[in-house]
């Protein structure tokens, strides 16, 4: 009999997992609160990373990170654009991580190209002139909404049932064992029970609070890092600019479509729905960001958002910036005597794949199902929309033909939150949900 498996939350994780145990021919159920991107995965730097901004300190991440890289944009090119990364030192104390730098990307298996002076600054005339040191590195940028959207879609295709704006408020229960959720429908209302034979907990930086308040659940130990980004609607360079010195606020520059994204911050918060952005960090980004980028301070910040890193608790450690970007998965029926549901905490959208795979490996030798994860080798599905048949579609969906372009035209990924409710209007109009 074909296992049933319910999801709870459907950021890049949770698609993933979704998509990766559809593949296996599980019967598989995801359940999202809200819409797609509407958790960290739509408020992050837009980075596909290739590892080197964690090579110094973080090996396993690093690691993961490169692996991924290269799969994501293999099987999701429509969502990549292979911007290139660079790292760059302004100064005596960032020359200092060079051996360090070039150690840690040796180790991780991550190529890196070091630049002269002047022809970094012939590929990139807006960087600081008084730059010591630079190296290319394989970073690229990722627009989360098409990324997981088609996730979504394709898991769709492989007969997973995907529930947005349907928040999990309860959990089944019989003596130890979890045997479903109770389900509420935030546009309707409505509330319902599903069963499964497994949940899984991918519900990202609400993971702890939500089998804790609901099953007393108290094994998940996360650090919740809100990291600010400051967005300049003018794009200054073709590559993501590093700064060349240890993971620190401010020292990433994403040229993400025709915006500059300057992040970010690092702060812990009790809660990843409430919290306030400290203005200053605003100003404190600008200044960094300009360091590397001098242009950066002529212009106004024009936006700036927040979100949530779900991190993993080391010990006593609470400093966010040394947490590890690796991802556990925690079996509650042996740390905590519930059966029936497993969570998965930490890791990056970057590495969702991976952290797919092994959450499905472990699942897998759970049920007895042997079928291996094929997510490395699976194209994404997206929908194609084309000069061709743009008329007809815009007809179809009763849309404007400048603002359907606009949805799906590159310039529509250029602020996640300004496109997002017009887009998902758009997915939905089209019967790709429902
Ligand atoms: C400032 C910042 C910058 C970052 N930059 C990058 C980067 O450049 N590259 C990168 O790879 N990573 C980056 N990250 C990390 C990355 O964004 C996260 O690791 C990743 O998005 C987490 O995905 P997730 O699916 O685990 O969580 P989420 O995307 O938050 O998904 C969890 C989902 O669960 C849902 N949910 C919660 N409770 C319930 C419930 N009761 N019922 C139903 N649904 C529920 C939520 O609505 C949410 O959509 C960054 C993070 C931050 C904070």
């Amino acid at each position: 009999m074909t296992s049933k498996v319910i999801v709870i939350g459907a950021g890049a994780t949770g698609s993933f997992i979704t998509h990766d145990l559809a593949s296996r021919g599980f019967d598989v159920t995801v359940v999202e609160k809200g819409n797609i991107i509407g958790g960290t995965s739509g408020r992050f730097h837009g980075m596909l990373h290739s590892g080197a901004r964690y090579a110094m300190n973080d090996v396993k991440a690093a690691q993961e990170s490169i692996a991924d890289n290269k799969v994501i944009s293999d099987i999701a090119p429509f969502c990549i654009e292979n911007t290139g990364g660079l790292f760059v030192a302004l100064n005596e104390e960032d020359l200092s991580f060079q051996s360090k730098f070039e150690n840690g990307c040796k180790q991780s298996n991550i190529p890196i190209e070091p630049l002269s002076i002047e022809s970094v600054l012939k590929e990139e005339p807006f960087l600081n002139s008084s730059v010591k040191a630079a190296y290319r590195v394989p970073d690229k940028v990722i627009n989360s909404f098409r990324f997981i959207t088609s996730l979504l879609l394709t898991a769709k295709r492989e007969s997973a049932k995907v529930l947005l704006n349907t928040e999990v408020s309860e959990f089944i229960k019989e003596g130890n064992d979890v045997k479903g959720v109770k389900i509420k429908n935030n546009t309707t209302g409505q509330s319902s029970e599903l069963k499964a034979d497994l949940v899984v907990n991918a519900s990202g930086a609400w993971a702890s609070k939500l089998i804790d308040e609901k099953l007393g659940i108290k094994s998940i130990e996360m650090i919740l890092s809100a990291g600010t980004m400051a967005v300049i609607n003018r794009r200054f360079t073709k590559h993501i600019m590093n700064r060349l010195r240890e993971p620190s606020d401010g020292d990433i520059v994403v040229p993400f479509f025709n915006d500059s994204i300057i992040g970010t911050t690092a702060f812990i918060v009790d809660d990843p729905e409430k919290f306030d952005v400290d203005k200053e960090d605003i100003s404190f980004l600008q200044k960094a960001g300009s360091e590397m980028l001098p242009i950066l301070a002529n212009y106004p910040v024009y936006r700036y958002y927040a979100g949530v890193r779900p991190l993993i608790a080391a010990g006593e450690n609470d400093d966010s910036r040394k947490a590890s970007r690796d991802f556990k998965i925690f079996d509650h029926s042996a740390t905590d005597n519930v059966n029936g549901i497993i969570s998965i905490v930490g890791g990056k959208l970057s590495t969702s794949r991976i952290m797919a795979k092994e959450i499905g490996d472990f699942i897998g030798n759970k049920m007895g199902n042997k079928t291996e994860s094929k997510t490395d080798k699976i194209k994404l599905y997206w929908p194609q929309i084309n000069s061709e048949n743009i008329d007809d579609m815009a007809k179809s969906l009763s849309l404007s033909k400048g603002f359907l372009s606009e949805i799906i035209s590159e310039s529509a990924g250029k602020t996640y939150s300004d496109m997002y409710s017009n887009a998902m209007d758009l997915l939905y109009s089209r019967g790709l949900f429902s």
